[in-house]
């Protein structure tokens, strides 16, 4: 794949759609140096954007928990991610929009500085490798903590959180898993580097309560698909020795969709039931979905 500053076609940039390689924004930008920046990952399926409205409304909403207006309305915002999935023209695919503070203050504070917004779409098939998912991932438990609600703005989509998330991957990475299991600022189990968690015990569902990371969009639909299929979906605050009495994990993404996990440090899992069942149940679901 070409370096992602390398490939084709266009990016809508402030307003318009911009050739790929002519989008600049200053060295000298808030965003970059203060991680005064927000974002969304989406995809596309035949065609159609995935629960568009509630990615659309999650980027505005981080905007906010950063204390800056996107100044596009959530229409003006959907029909220019439409338009550019269509200029781009790929069935499936994946869409980043990024709101950020622009160069025209350079400090802490940053008041007056403009909210630029891109949204760029390209071809990103599947978050791990095949084999990875047909076997179950394997995750490392990460030595970084996801932050008490008071230390950050757990329920944004904030750039500045994935600094921690990019130290564990790389973490895990060096040693040969495939990801990184963070626990919270309790020690409870959290969510990994980019999706939410799922641990299924005695055929029920246990997931641990979004208080501080992100309530995935994935997460609530495959809580609903589980409720279809009259799966109890019990949420709780769930601590590393439940590892050991847990029978099928999987975490749930946009990027990462339902993946299976087939360990987590010494605790090995079956790639069950359950989770064949959901993962076919969600992949059925965007295939078939229109965008709402
Ligand atoms: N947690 C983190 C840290 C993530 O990056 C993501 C992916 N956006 C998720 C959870 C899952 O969110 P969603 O299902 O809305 O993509």
């Amino acid at each position: 794949m070409d370096n992602f500053d390398e490939q084709v076609g266009a990016i809508w940039y402030n307003g318009t759609l911009v050739p790929w390689g002519e989008t600049r924004l200053h060295v000298l930008s808030h965003g970059l140096h203060y991680a005064s920046c927000v974002f969304e990952g989406e995809r596309v399926y035949n065609g159609e954007i995935f629960k568009l409205r509630e990615h659309t409304q999650r980027l505005i909403d981080s905007g906010k928990e950063l204390g800056f207006i996107i100044p596009y309305s959530l229409g003006e915002l959907e029909k220019a991610t439409r338009d550019t999935v269509a200029s781009q023209g790929y069935l499936d695919a994946y869409v980043r929009p990024v709101a950020w503070r622009g160069s025209e203050m350079m400090g802490v504070s940053a008041q007056d500085t403009s909210i630029n917004v891109a949204i760029a779409v390209w071809e990103w098939p599947s978050y791990f490798s095949p084999e990875a998912r047909m076997r179950g991932i394997r995750l490392k438990t990460s030595s970084w903590r996801r932050p008490d609600p008071r230390t950050a703005p757990v329920h944004a989509k904030a750039a500045g959180l994935y600094m921690i998330c990019t130290l564990s991957k790389h973490e895990a990475e060096a040693e040969g898993w495939d990801d990184a299991l963070m626990l919270d600022w309790r020690g409870r189990v959290a969510e990994s580097t980019g999706a939410n968690i799922f641990l299924i015990q005695d055929g029920k569902i246990h997931t641990p309560t979004p208080d501080c990371f992100l309530d995935g969009i994935t997460r609530q639909t495959v809580i609903d698909l589980a409720h279809h299929r009259d799966i109890e979906v019990v949420e709780r605050s769930i601590m590393p020795d439940e590892f050991e009495k847990t029978d099928e994990v999987f975490v749930t993404g946009t990027a990462a969709e339902v993946t299976p996990v087939g360990q987590i440090d010494e605790h090995n899992f079956d790639v069950g039931d359950i989770t064949r069942t959901l993962l076919k149940d969600y992949d059925a679901l965007v295939r078939g979905a229109k965008s709402s």
